[in-house]
């Protein structure tokens, strides 16, 4: 049986570029970039080159990368190291100092800011609407002159939908421009572009194994003033990622890191097309299918590889096994979520009962999809509503 996999959002196949740039660093050239000889030396300049090349992705300055273990090590980093950072100046604000998330972040985000609650931070948790989109005007009523950070993701994992960004910043900055404002964009990389100066943010976090890179790397765009004044590292030991991050640079992962962000670059808009074909083509197969099905979050405002979608009466374990089982591989919500039987929080935010939340499904697309997999794959939800019909 060929399985077909349809969770490009839970993570993706390391490309074989990437590949091939990896493995010197393993073996080969497998110095300790913080060593003085000419082996450190050699794996200094391959982060280096690295780092550089990111920062042209992101149009930013070589300095301000900071590699991390995952994304949510880099969100745990933008949300507790401005924390950090704060008290570092002895903050001396009205009351308690307050962050502001949306309230379908990643859990990275959310529970962050759930534990730095129970630190004594001030946390709003913005809503969403029917369509997913966050509420910009409540985030310009949370700003107070209390604020120290704002973090709204570019694209959610869950449902896809893309959050008015640019605007965001706008607001945020305009009250005061001190509060820094970050996004997380791993799940928006791969389609659309994350120009910093462009979208305005000054924190920004990015996932390797989401766009066919290796799993267990992240990174965090930190704008240049912020360094070492507002944020501080989370975690202590060498002086590694100007000081920010501890830990011998893992040299081959950073290196395909790159690499990966490097091919985005230059496939993006190609492949944000024809994923976007082969997505409508099943939405409108599946409808066609299961007259029933309703669709999650906004379609137009949404990263073209996602579709979340609800199927009334059929609870989403039950579906997603006998997806397997036929070969057909999909998700809950997220792949975090994927072990813990319960509703989705993001169906929930956007105001739907928890029948509802626990009866969607998350189908995404990505560089393997092809239209022969789609109809396969509805070929087979047909036969399992056939069967229980
Ligand atoms: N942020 C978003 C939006 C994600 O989708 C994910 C992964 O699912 C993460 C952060 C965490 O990424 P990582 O697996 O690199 O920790």
């Amino acid at each position: 049986m060929k399985r077909i996999y349809l969770d490009y959002a839970a993570t993706t196949p390391v490309a074989p570029e990437v590949m091939v740039a990896m493995r010197p660093y393993f073996s080969a050239k497998f110095g300790n970039a913080g060593s003085l000889h000419a082996f450190g030396q050699g794996a200094s300049r391959a982060v280096f080159l690295a780092r550089e090349q990111v920062a042209q992705a992101l149009g930013c300055r070589y300095k301000e990368i900071i590699f991390t273990g995952s994304a949510t090590e880099a969100n745990n980093l933008a949300l507790r190291g401005v924390v950090r950072g704060l008290r570092g100046m002895d903050y001396r604000g009205p009351g308690k100092p307050r962050i502001i998330v949306s309230a379908i972040e990643h859990g990275s985000v959310l529970e962050t800011a759930r534990d730095l609650e129970r630190e004594g931070v001030d946390v709003v948790y913005i809503p969403v609407n029917r369509e997913g989109i966050v509420d910009v005007a409540a985030i310009r009523a949370a700003l107070d002159e209390r604020t120290i950070l704002v973090s709204v993701q570019y694209a959610n994992n869950e449902i896809g939908t893309i959050q008015p960004i640019r605007e965001i910043a706008h607001i945020v900055h305009d009250f005061n421009k001190q509060i820094l404002f970050h996004t997380d964009a791993v799940q928006a990389f791969q389609y659309l572009s994350c120009g910093v100066d462009d979208l305005g943010c000054d924190l920004l976090t990015l996932s390797a194994h989401k766009i066919y890179g290796p799993k267990g790397i992240g990174l965090l765009y930190v704008r240049e003033q912020v360094i070492g004044n507002r944020l501080h590292g989370i975690i202590t030991g060498g002086h590694q990622e100007f000081g920010l991050r501890a830990g011998t640079e893992n040299t081959p992962y950073i290196v395909g890191s790159a690499k990966a962000i490097g091919l985005v670059e230059v496939t993006r808009e190609r492949e944000a097309k024809r994923v976007h074909k082969l997505r409508d083509y099943f939405w409108t197969k599946l409808r066609a299918i299961v007259p029933s099905a309703e669709l999650n979050g906004s379609l137009g405002v949404r990263i073209p590889n996602n579709l979340n979608v609800y199927f009334p009466g059929r609870m989403t374990s039950d579906f997603l096994i006998a997806l397997d089982v036929a070969g057909v591989a999909a998700s809950p919500g997220s792949a975090c979520q994927a072990h813990v039987a319960e509703e989705s929080y993001v169906v929930k935010a956007l105001g739907y009962s928890s029948d509802r939340a626990s009866q969607s499904v998350r189908f995404t697309f990505g560089r393997g999809t092809t239209r022969e997999d789609l109809d396969t794959a509805l070929r087979v939800i047909k036969n399992i509503f056939k069967k229980s019909s």
